[in-house]
């Protein structure tokens, strides 16, 4: 494959060979050789491949098959009641799965409210947050959990009488284990979404992947149906992957501050890693969540790949502890534009200017690097960009505006290596891997508005899985 009359970090034109799955020559004009394939950039940049290092990719997949219960799809109950009136339950177990749903649409969900709108077919719904689903009493019923001297599973609740009330938090091994999702999701759709992004890279942050999700992942590698390298996050049984695009990721520590963990505990889980040569990536999303986690890792001493997801409130003191670890934060700028609005209502004041911060931690000299988190985070890592550069939610509130930063530095979150997120962004030289992305204009013209729709091919592996030319 030759590429022709590329940008390369600024300067133009550059012909570039790519072979054998790397960069193999760059120079001011090649050849074709015959027989090679010849796409024309006509001076597009030629970047490196993004990375989302932080994503799920089956709740991704089956929420592509799933009924959007929140905003923006639905805003009221009214809303949410059509919505169930004409879904489609699943033809195989007859259950209608919803997704997203959030307490702004209908306040908290119990199985009376799901009962009015859905009174037979099993129904489940999960929360945005991704840790509780709630199910109607044909959905609990179908699991053999619907009356009072019924035994549950740890974290479903009961109501004042002592009924199960439906509502499941982090009981998902449990749902897994009653087999609620009869067929592993397509992951051919979520590939070509991705490729069409630009992004040739993902880590999987889902902590209960184990072996059984790695290999579905291997598998869709194999078959190429996820064309992008992948790195799997996951339990700390989880084996290392024999697939050449596929490696095992950090052991992922979920830690909520409704129930935090004993900090000797954690300590445990983290010593057991490191000792295994195996990073931690430890999920927080408040401050008392990244207190314990900060003082774990300090304590620990740290693994040169230890990570930190989301880190959503960084204070200053925190953000002092964090740059005396050794440790990445992974983070989700996009959730200040789809989120930030309600966040601007909900979080509390003092909180607010350290919210998903990025220059801070620039500034701070903590490794920073990028997700969407999706599906919880929308895909497209260039509205996270976007998001990175003028900090706005949807209806255009500024929040912290002290922490945006250049195109460029948003463009780098996205740009670093699978496994070392903390380490520079990658570049397009000879001998890199040929996991490109080729915009449609130049730098200079892409980075006023860092949007998908800039996205002209993409090559894993040094094929082209995706192109508009
Ligand atoms: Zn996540």
């Amino acid at each position: 494959m030759l590429i022709r009359e590329a940008e390369i970090e600024g300067q133009a034109p550059f012909d570039v060979r790519l072979h054998e799955g790397r960069v193999h020559q760059i120079a001011r004009s090649l050849a074709p050789e015959a027989g090679e394939r010849v796409l024309p950039a006509r001076g597009g940049a030629l970047l490196p491949g993004l990375h989302d290092h932080h994503i799920h990719l089956m709740a991704l997949a089956a929420r592509r098959t799933s009924l959007p219960c929140g905003p923006p799809e639905v805003r009221n109950s009214a809303a949410l009641a059509r919505q169930l009136a004409r879904a489609q339950p699943d033809p195989l177990n007859g259950w209608i799965r919803g997704v997203g749903y959030h307490d702004s649409v209908a306040g908290p969900l119990d199985r009376w409210k799901l009962d009015a709108w859905v009174p037979k077919r099993p129904l489940r719904i999960q929360h945005r947050s991704g840790a509780l689903w709630i199910l109607n009493s044909a959905g609990l019923a179908a699991l053999g959990i619907h009356t009072a001297d019924c035994e549950l599973p740890p974290g479903a609740q009961r109501d004042a009488r002592g009924l199960p009330d439906g509502r499941l938090l982090r009981c998902d091994d449990w749902l897994r284990a009653q087999q609620t999702d009869p067929r592993p999701p397509d992951l051919r759709p979520v590939g070509q979404q991705l490729a069409g992004f630009g992004v040739t890279g993902v880590t999987d942050a889902t902590p209960h992947n184990g072996a059984e999700e790695l290999s579905l992942l291997s598998r869709a590698s194999h078959e190429g149906l996820l064309p992008q390298r992948l790195c799997v996050m996951g339990r700390s049984d989880l084996p290392c992957p024999s697939a050449p695009r596929v490696e095992r990721g950090a052991l992922k520590l979920w830690i909520s501050e409704y129930e935090l963990p004993d900090l000797q505990d954690l300590l445990r889980e983290i010593e057991g890693a490191h000792d295994a040569d195996r990073p931690v990536a430890i999920h927080c999303v408040t401050r008392s969540e990244l207190v314990l986690a900060a003082s774990a890792l300090e304590t620990a001493g740290g693994h040169p790949r230890d990570r930190i997801e989301h880190a959503a409130i960084t204070p200053p003191d925190l953000m002092e502890q964090l740059a005396r670890i050794p440790v990445t934060v992974v983070t989700q700028p996009n959730f200040l534009w789809e989120r930030g609005d309600r966040y601007a209502r909900e979080v509390d004041p003092a909180d607010l200017p350290w919210l998903y911060r990025c220059r801070g931690f620039e500034e701070a000299g903590v490794s920073l690097a990028g997700g969407t988190d999706a599906p919880f985070g929308n895909p497209d890592p260039w509205r996270a960009m976007q998001a990175a550069v003028e900090r706005c939610s949807e209806s255009g509130l500024c929040l912290g505006g002290e922490e945006r930063l250049r195109p460029e530095e948003a463009l780098a979150l996205f740009t670093r290596p699978l496994a070392d997120p903390g380490a520079a962004p990658r570049r397009v030289q000879p001998g890199a891997p040929a996991d490109l992305c080729l915009l449609d204009r130049s730098w200079a013209r892409a980075r006023d508005t860092l949007e998908a729709g800039c996205v002209a091919a993409t090559f894993c592996d040094g094929k082209l899985v995706w192109s508009t030319r």
